[in-house]
């Protein structure tokens, strides 16, 4: 099984340019009065947890799973349960429950913790379904494609975390309202939950500055919240390692690690 490269084990100094594209993002952010984060698998990556897509992408090596999975665990939700069980389940499951099971947060999850903290970032929302923000502290995070470490009903949406532990047979129905229950990530074909998708458009529709780190913007629609924002009038700033299709939007673009640039804006901040 071939390794996932982390940027973070072979970290390079960040050079002068970056330092003042740096001190450009926290200027911005300093005349900002409501500034929010969006986050992407990026972030996960440096922490050792592989990316679904891109050449070391999971589905890359093993395969795209079935696009229709919402539709398939609706129709027998109990044998969906089973096959998460059986020895033939998905090679790219076992080695994600793995990774996931592993991962910690890093120096740039921290950091975002740490601006909040010190107001001067509002909200994280995150493309990931790790859960390593929340366990860097961050405390306004909007998970807009759910969290693996809990369940949802799928009628109140009632949220339950589960710990450390990997559920082994199908979830009851719902205490609350009798309801199918599932894991909280979103899957494919599975609608972004309601309230999920009104919290980061109401974060969207306050911010003047976005931050968007270790994300491609092309998985909609989360990525069309970016768009959203900048035609509103936000400022856009983009921290990845290479450019992409949201860079021409971006008020500020910084070729980095989130590991690297997010401690050194922290301490440009604060
Ligand atoms: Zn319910």
């Amino acid at each position: 099984m071939p390794a996932v490269k982390s940027p973070t084990l072979n970290p390079e100094p960040l050079g002068p340019e970056q330092r003042s594209t740096i001190d450009d993002i926290a200027a911005i952010m300093r005349s900002a009065e409501y500034t929010v984060a969006m986050t992407g698998a990026g972030m996960s990556v440096e922490s050792g947890i592989p990316p679904f897509r891109g050449a070391d992408g999971l589905w890359t090596r093993y395969g795209t799973p079935p696009m229709d999975g919402f539709s398939q665990f609706r129709k027998d939700p109990v044998g969906w349960w089973n096959r998460r069980t059986n020895e033939k389940i998905d090679s790219h499951i076992l080695e994600l429950r793995d990774a996931l099971t592993s991962a910690k947060p890093h120096a740039g999850h921290f950091a975002l913790a740490g601006m909040e903290r010190a107001g001067k970032l509002k909200s994280v929302i995150t493309q990931n379904i790790d859960g390593l923000d929340e366990k860097a502290g961050l405390v306004n995070l909007i998970e807009i494609h759910g969290n693996r470490g809990k369940l949802r009903c799928l009628e109140c949406g009632r949220r339950e975390s589960l710990g450390d532990i990997v559920p082994l047979f199908a979830p009851g129905p719902c205490d609350e309202c009798g309801g199918l229950v599932k894991f909280d990530t979103v899957m494919f074909g599975e609608p972004i939950p309601d309230d999920v998708m009104a919290a980061a458009r109401a974060e969207i529709d306050r911010a003047d500055c976005v931050l968007a780190i270790g994300t491609s913007a092309t998985i909609r629609p989360a990525s069309g919240l970016l768009w959203i924002a900048e035609a509103a009038g936000a400022k856009i700033v983009e921290i990845n390692p290479t450019a992409t299709k949201l860079t021409r939007l971006c008020e500020v673009s910084l070729r980095s690690t989130a590991g690297r640039a997010l401690p050194a804006l922290l301490n440009a901040l604060t």
